[in-house]
């Protein structure tokens, strides 16, 4: 049996390759081309282990209380995305039962949302609320030019209302197509946009108004029935007519189930469209967003091409052609596995969560809420005002909850804000009550041992890390 045992140095390179252990092999054992191409090949394996060893300095997503994005799905999900990677959405001649899916997803959640007429409507699936977000915006754009022209007035000069606190994505709308964009700022009293004002910002060049279910920066929602009655009064007076578009890319997920009361989608006859990402509430893997209009009147024709479908017609609207299928399909998933009740138990578990922690941490004495995650299962806190000087600050919690694992980040407010600081958790399905009191004891040690402090902590250079805006 001797001859199955062969020192390094009988064999000839070439079978030194397959038969090094993973960690002794060319690539392993040398240094990699960080911005070059290798001319080379690489032993596949090897090159896995490469990749899933850097990957694993990611850490653990679980831990990411920072992110609004899904990090957990079951593994029937597992299953389906691994058998539908290879599935192109734009290919709805090739694909056309993901195309039917993606059909029936947007007009569940066009009921969902209470669209008056469910044979009139319009909507489509995106790679995320971004996208969902720029699409909204141009039909609004469109709607407003096509109305100037036909009045014979300018185009020149189209703005957008928004509050201070959006999501960057709808600073990059207004960059990208040439919108000014006009920031109601937030402040101690009105932490979102709630209508105080308005009228100061709108004229007739204004194309719409933003409102944010579920803002960024504390979960807060901004109140759309009250926005629209603001603008009911504005048309009253001026005769300018503006209309809504929801961001609801996280609360259009939840407020449908465990808010039912609240009034926010298309019942208020303002609202022209919604967007929301189903890989955040939606309860999918990164990336699928969703946008809907009201009737197709609120979107317009100009903007949708055709593509052929079956022989037939397909109507599109989207910024990107190519990208995943697999999403879609796990949203259907979700859908048919959830329905109404399971999203309602998942998201109400997540408030729950939400709220037991933000009410221990205010119990902890240092704190105060901005938010108690009651909303979308997010919810913020300041240091309390009044109190006397510490020899730290929210960053320095945020650095030492890093060094455990957990991401729980500290940013300042938004503009006119920005000397408040705030920290933030997000809850989502996977931190469980058991998880959540793991969290809960490393916030009250970390904070015991920092209240402990007989000087300044060196400050540390996190400022705003790990943010997910
Ligand atoms: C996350 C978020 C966005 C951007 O959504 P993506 O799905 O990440 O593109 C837009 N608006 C709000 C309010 C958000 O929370």
């Amino acid at each position: 049996m001797s001859h199955l045992f062969r020192s390094a140095s009988e064999m000839d390179p070439e079978a030194m390759l397959s038969f090094s252990p993973v960690f002794a092999r060319p690539g392993e054992a040398t240094e990699l081309p960080a911005f070059e191409l290798p001319d080379g090949l690489m032993d596949p394996d090897t090159a896995y282990q490469i990749v899933h060893d850097a990957a694993m300095l990611d850490g653990n997503s679980r831990l990411n209380l920072a992110t609004f994005v899904s990090t957990w799905m079951d593994d029937n999900a597992k299953k389906i995305y691994a058998e539908s990677a290879d599935k192109n959405m734009i290919d709805k001649d090739e694909y056309p039962a993901t195309a039917t899916i993606e059909d029936r997803c947007w007009r569940m959640l066009a009921d969902l949302w209470n669209v008056p007429d469910a044979d009139d409507t319009i909507g489509t699936s995106t790679i995320g609320s971004s996208e969902a977000c720029m699409l909204g915006g141009l039909a609004l754009k469109r709607l407003w030019q096509e109305r100037r022209r036909e009045e014979g007035k300018s185009t020149e000069r189209p703005n957008l209302v928004l509050s201070a606190g959006v999501q960057v994505v709808w600073e990059k709308f207004c960059n990208y197509w040439d919108v000014e964009a006009r920031y109601v700022p937030v402040t101690e009293d009105h932490l979102v946009l709630d209508g105080f004002e308005l009228e100061n910002y709108i004229d007739e060049n204004t194309i719409g108004v933003v409102a944010i279910l579920g803002q960024t920066y504390t979960g807060l929602y901004e109140p759309v029935q009250q926005i629209a009655e603001k603008l009911n009064q504005i048309q009253a007076s001026t005769g300018v007519d503006v209309k809504i578009h929801v961001d609801g890319a996280s609360g259009a997920m939840v407020a449908p189930f465990c808010q039912p009361e609240l009034a926010w989608d298309f019942q208020i006859d303002r609202v022209n469209s919604i967007s929301t990402s189903g890989h955040k509430y939606g309860l999918v893997y990164p990336g699928v967003g969703w946008v809907v209009w009201r009737n197709k009147a609120a979107c317009p024709e100009s903007l949708i091409f055709h593509v052929s479908y079956l022989g037939g017609d397909m109507p599109t609207l989207a910024l990107n052609f190519s990208r995943p299928g697999a999403q879609v399909l796990l949203q259907y998933y979700q859908f048919l596995r959830l329905g109404r009740e399971g999203y309602r138990l998942v998201q109400q578990d997540s408030l729950d969560v939400a709220q037991y922690l933000s009410s221990e941490i205010e119990k902890l004495g240092p704190f105060e809420l901005v938010s108690r995650g009651d909303t979308i299962p997010v919810f913020a806190w300041r240091l309390r005002r009044g109190s006397e000087p510490r020899n730290w600050n929210l960053y320095d919690l945020a650095d030492r909850l890093r060094m455990r694992g957990w991401l729980v980040p500290a940013y300042p407010m938004p503009d006119n804000m920005t000397d408040l600081v705030v920290q933030r958790i997000v809850v989502r399905v996977g931190l469980s009550r058991n998880l959540a009191s793991f969290l809960l004891d490393a916030i009250k040690e970390e904070v015991a041992l920092l209240e402990s402090l007989e000087a300044p902590l060196p400050r540390a250079s996190s400022a705003g890390a790990g943010f997910a805006h």
